[in-house]
């Protein structure tokens, strides 16, 4: 199968040539016709699939090939003719970024739009009229509320990660959202799982769509050699300081539950001689942006991440990644060791288990359909007189917000039921 026969332009082939890729993924192979015949696509597709590029490309030939349906209210500058939703800052960048490469020597214009920083030159870019908009939801509205943004004239609209933007608590500002937008456009939606709840969201939201499943639900990557390294929950730094040393794993992305664990763990493999950073909530967009480079670039050798901040973080060939501590949600450990063994490139996910973990390694495998093949390391047995103690349960979910607030409130508020915003 190649992107010509799928009905790409030449151009577009030439572009994705020169990103090296020479077969479209099976996403890629499902979505992109369906796409460029105007249908509304249903995608169960989760990051590291090639889904960024199965809408971007049939979406930019689409706006390519056809004129504006007509200027917004302003005068003359250019309408936002597709709107792209991210549940996060980090995603959003990445599909700017796709937007970007494929689009390049194209006439079309694209802004990205998300919080945490200041919303004077975002303004200024919608200003200057833009074809697309790349945004997360509550910076979105908060254009929305300062009249900043017409979202009349949009074509096409893209529910990026649809699951984990019901996940943070945004399901009432998509459909604020989606409120505003003619009823008459082409709507996709990607999302790793099907829920009742995106089912639901579906019905609501698509016409007659095009179903594609290309991962079979909550299956992990294949590509993905999965291991328990049973250890006490005191000697999990020591036991990961080891593991990275001994393998010489040079970039290793390590999941934990909380802000304040990533920052403690971070601050303790600096004190080991490896170099870290953290990657989570109450960073900066400018820090988070640094630590990202700084760790794609090899800068730094371990990346300490909570869930949601890891969420569409894409890193090319990440060898490594390491569950320091298992996720309260089953299904998120199937998203955190999606970030390696990506587009059929092999990878390890390695999760330190302690006894209070017990249980949510049974609900992983329960989820996985397998068990975890348990592998003990030398110089790391347990104390079997350690009994299992109450891991913290993730905040109960808050009450639905006032309208009309700022946007730092908004994320704050953005308090997903079942786990907390990391
Ligand atoms: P995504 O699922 O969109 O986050 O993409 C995951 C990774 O796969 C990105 O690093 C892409 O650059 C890469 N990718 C996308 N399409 C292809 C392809 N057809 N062949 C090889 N790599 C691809």
């Amino acid at each position: 199968m190649s992107f010509e026969s799928l009905g790409l332009t030449a151009a577009l082939c030439r572009t994705v040539a020169d990103k090296g890729y020479t077969a479209p993924t099976p996403i890629q192979t499902a979505a992109i016709p369906a796409v460029l015949a105007g249908r509304d696509l249903l995608a169960a597709a989760q990051t590291g699939t090639g889904k960024t590029a199965g809408f971007t490309l049939p979406m930019l030939q689409r706006l390519q090939a056809s004129t504006p349906s007509g200027n917004n209210h302003k005068g003359n500058r250019r309408a936002v003719r597709t709107l792209v939703l991210t549940p996060t800052r980090e995603l959003c960048l990445q599909v700017m970024d796709s937007i970007r490469t494929y689009g390049k020597g194209g006439q079309l214009t694209a802004t990205a739009i998300f919080g945490g920083v200041s919303i004077n030159p975002q303004i200024s870019a919608l200003r200057r009229g833009v074809d697309i908009v790349v945004a997360t939801p509550g910076r979105l509205l908060d254009h929305i509320e300062q009249r900043t943004l017409d979202l009349s004239k949009v074509e096409i609209l893209v529910l990026d990660e649809a699951d984990r933007m019901l996940d943070m608590g945004f399901i009432r500002d998509i459909r604020r959202i989606v409120n505003l937008l003619p009823k008459a456009r082409q709507t996709l939606m990607f999302s790793a799982t099907f829920t009742d709840e995106i089912r639901g969201l579906a019905d609501q939201f698509l016409k007659n769509p095009e179903s594609v499943e290309v991962a079979p639900r909550n299956t992990a990557a294949e590509t993905v050699e999965q291991v328990v390294h049973r250890v006490d929950k005191n000697r999990k730094r020591e036991m990961l300081s080891w593991l990275v040393g001994d393998g010489n794993w040079q970039q290793v992305l390590v999941f934990v539950r909380t802000k304040h664990g990533a920052d403690k763990l971070t601050r303790q493999l600096n004190d080991d001689g490896l170099r870290a950073d953290a990657i989570h909530g109450n960073k900066s967009q400018a820090a988070r942006t640094r630590a990202l480079q700084d760790f794609k670039s090899g800068r730094t050798r371990v990346l300490v991440a909570t869930d949601v901040a890891s969420r569409g973080l894409d890193i090319d060939h990440l060898p490594h990644v390491v569950n320091f501590e298992l996720p309260m949600v089953a299904e998120d450990y199937v998203h955190r060791i999606g970030r390696t063994g990506r587009a059929g490139r092999g990878g390890s996910a390695v999760s330190l288990v302690c006894v209070d973990e017990l249980k949510l390694l049974k609900d992983i495998e329960r989820v996985l359909r397998r068990q975890i093949e348990e592998v003990p390391v030398e110089g790391f047995s347990i104390d079997r007189s350690i009994r299992a103690e109450p891991l913290v349960k993730p905040r109960a979910p808050r009450k639905p917000r006032p309208q009309g607030r700022n946007n730092s409130q908004r994320q704050r508020n953005a308090n997903p039921g079942r786990k907390r915003r990391a």
